[in-house]
C-alpha cells in the first residue's frame, strides 16, 4: 500500500485518539498529547466500565432502547443501533489488546449496573479503575506500534489550512517553541469541556480546546448546550477537580441522603437512586442549596471495598472520610459534553482534512444525555471506524495559499475562574433563560476575550436557543423552585 507522505496527525492520547492511531495502520501516525507520559485525559479517571449486551438475557436492541431513553430521543438512531449492536466485539477487541476485565467466581465476566440500564450490562476492570486499566494496555499498544509516533507535552493551538483543506498543526512544547507538523489528516481526539466549569469530574486539561481549535477553523459544531452533570463527586470545598463518586455504587445500594438523614430520592422517580442523572443531579442540586449539605450513604452497600471500589476508597481516605464507616459528602459535578465539532459516521467534520472522535466529537450517539459507560465504548468504536477510514482514504491535496485557524489567547488565571463560576450557575444542573441571556451580555462585553471566554459564549448561546428542557439540558420556569 501507498502511504500519504506526510502522517496523519492525532490529537490526544485518550481512548479515542489511541484507538484511532492503531486502526490507522500501516499509515504513519504522530500522536500528540500535553502530559509527556499520557496522563490527564478522562479516560484514565473512567470508574464504571463500558456498556455491553453480554448477558444471555439482554440484546443489543435492549440496549438500543436505554441509550435512546437516556438521551430522550435527541439521538442519531443509526449510530445508536451501530455502537449498540458492535458493543460485544469491543470488549473482545479490547480483550485482545491485553485489557483483563473482572470476573465472577464462575469465571463468567462481572456485569455491573448504573443508572439508566434495566440490565447489568456494564464490564469493568480492576474494580472501579476501569479507564486506567484501558488506558495502560492501549498505551502500551501505541508505544511499541512501529507506524506510530509519540510525541508527549506538547499542546496544540493552531491547525494550518490550505486551499481550505487541514494539512498541519502548530503544537507549543513546555519550553514555549512551537512545532509545525505537516499532516495527511489531523484528527482532534482532545477530549470534553468539564474544566470549563466550577466543579467537574473531569481533570484540568478536559478545557475544551480542541473543540476551540476545530472551531477556528471554521468547523461546524452540533448540540453544545447539552451538558451532563454527575449527580456524586466528592464535595470537596474550594477544590475545582472533584474526585467522582461512582454511579455504581448506588447500583452496589449506596442511598442519598439530605443533611437531615431522609432519603433524597425517596418518592421522587420509580428507578429511585438509579433515576437518570440529570435528576438525580437537580436534586443534590436544589437540596445542597436548601439545606447545605447531600450524603452518600453507602453502610447498606453490598461487596468489597478494596476489591471493588479501590478508587473512591482511596479518593475519600485522602479527604479524611473513611466511606466506610462515613457517609461521603457528595455534590453534582460537569462530566461528559453530548455537543462537539458535527462529524458524520466516519468522523468527518464540516472541514476538508479535519476529523474528531471521542467526547470532543458529536455524532449524535448519546442525544441529550448520555447514557453511564457509552463512552469508552464510543471512543474506542469510533476511533478505530475512523482510524480505519483514514488508513483507506489519499490525503487531501491542499497546494495554494495557507492560512493559520489560532485557538487564540489563553485568559488569565483570575478571569478563568471567573468564568468557570458563570458557567456553572448559569449552564449548570438548573438553567433560566433571564440569567443565559444576562450572563451571554455579560460575557461579550469582557474586556480579556481569551478562546475558553469565546467557547463559553458559544455554549451559552446554544442553551438560549434550546428555549425546553430537553435531557441534560434543563431550563427552570422563572417563577419555579427546582
Ligand atoms: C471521572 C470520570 C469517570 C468516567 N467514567 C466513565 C465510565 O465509567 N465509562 C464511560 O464510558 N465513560 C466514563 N467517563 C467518560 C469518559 O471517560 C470520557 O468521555 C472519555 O474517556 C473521553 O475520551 P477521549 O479520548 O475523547 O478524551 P480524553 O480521554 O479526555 O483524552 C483527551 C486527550 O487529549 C489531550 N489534549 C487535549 N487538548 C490538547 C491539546 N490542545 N493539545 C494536545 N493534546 C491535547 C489530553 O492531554 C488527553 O490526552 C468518565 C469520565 C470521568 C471524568
Amino acid at each position: 500500500m501507498k502511504h500519504p507522505r506526510a502522517p496523519i496527525v492525532v490529537i490526544g492520547g485518550g481512548v479515542a485518539g489511541l484507538a484511532t492511531a492503531l486502526a490507522a495502520a500501516p499509515s504513519p501516525v504522530r500522536l500528540l498529547c500535553r502530559a509527556i507520559d499520557g496522563t490527564g485525559s478522562a479516560s484514565a479517571l473512567a470508574q464504571g466500565g463500558i456498556a455491553a449486551a453480554l448477558d444471555p438475557d439482554d440484546s443489543p436492541l435492549a440496549h438500543t432502547e436505554d441509550t435512546l431513553v437516556a438521551g430522550a430521543h435527541h439521538n442519531n438512531v443509526a449510530m445508536v443501533r451501530w455502537l449498540c449492536a458492535q458493543a460485544p466485539e469491543a470488549i473482545a477487541w479490547l480483550q485482545a489488546q491485553g485489557v483483563v476485565f473482572d470476573r465472577d467466581a464462575g469465571g463468567a465476566l462481572k456485569l455491573g449496573r448504573e443508572g439508566g440500564h434495566r440490565v447489568a450490562r456494564i464490564v469493568h476492570a480492576g474494580g472501579d479503575a476501569s479507564g486506567a486499566v484501558l488506558l495502560r494496555a492501549l498505551l502500551a499498544k501505541a508505544q511499541c506500534a512501529a507506524h506510530i509516533q509519540w510525541r508527549g507535552g506538547l499542546d496544540a493551538d493552531a491547525l494550518l489550512l490550505r486551499d481550505g483543506v487541514v494539512c498541519g498543526v502548530r503544537a507549543i512544547d513546555g519550553q514555549g517553541r512551537q512545532h509545525v507538523i505537516e499532516a495527511s489528516a489531523v484528527v482532534l481526539a482532545t477530549g470534553g469541556i468539564g474544566a470549563l466549569f466550577a466543579c467537574t469530574s473531569n481533570p484540568p486539561g478536559a478545557d475544551g480546546s480542541g473543540l476551540a481549535l476545530g472551531m477556528a477553523a471554521g468547523a461546524r459544531v452540533r448540540d453544545l448546550e447539552f451538558v451532563q452533570f454527575h449527580p456524586t463527586a466528592l464535595d470537596v470545598s474550594g477544590a475545582h477537580c472533584l474526585p467522582l463518586i461512582t454511579e455504581a455504587l448506588r447500583g452496589a445500594g449506596a442511598r442519598l441522603r439530605d443533611a437531615g438523614g431522609r432519603l433524597l430520592m425517596e418518592g421522587l422517580h420509580p428507578l429511585g437512586d438509579l433515576a437518570p442523572r440529570d435528576v438525580v443531579a437537580r436534586r443534590v442540586w436544589q437540596a445542597r442549596r436548601d439545606d447545605g449539605r447531600v450524603w452518600l450513604d453507602a453502610s447498606a452497600m453490598e461487596g468489597e471495598w478494596e476489591s471493588a471500589f479501590p478508587t473512591v476508597l482511596a479518593a475519600c481516605l485522602k479527604h479524611g472520610i473513611d466511606p466506610r464507616h462515613q457517609p461521603i459528602p457528595v455534590t453534582p459535578a460537569a462530566h461528559f459534553h453530548m455537543g462537539g465539532l458535527a462529524v458524520d459516521g466516519d468522523g468527518r467534520t464540516s472541514v476538508p482534512g479535519l476529523y474528531a472522535a471521542g467526547e470532543v466529537a458529536c455524532n449524535g450517539v448519546h442525544g441529550a444525555n448520555r447514557l453511564a459507560s457509552n463512552s469508552l465504548l464510543e471512543g474506542i468504536l469510533c476511533g478505530r471506524r475512523l482510524g480505519a477510514v483514514l488508513a483507506a482514504t489519499p490525503a487531501a491535496a491542499g497546494r495554494g495559499e495557507h492560512r493559520w485557524a489560532e485557538r487564540g489567547s489563553v485568559l488569565a488565571a483570575d478571569d478563568l475562574s471567573r468564568l468557570r463560576d458563570l458557567l456553572w450557575q448559569t449552564a449548570g444542573p438548573v438553567r433560566r433563560t433571564e440569567s443565559l441571556r444576562h450572563y451571554l451580555l455579560q460575557l461579550m462585553a469582557w474586556p480579556a476575550q481569551g478562546w475558553q471566554a469565546r467557547l463559553a459564549q458559544s455554549l451559552l448561546d446554544a442553551a438560549l436557543q434550546r428555549h425546553e428542557s430537553l435531557g441534560a439540558h434543563y431550563i427552570a420556569a422563572p417563577e419555579m423552585d427546582v
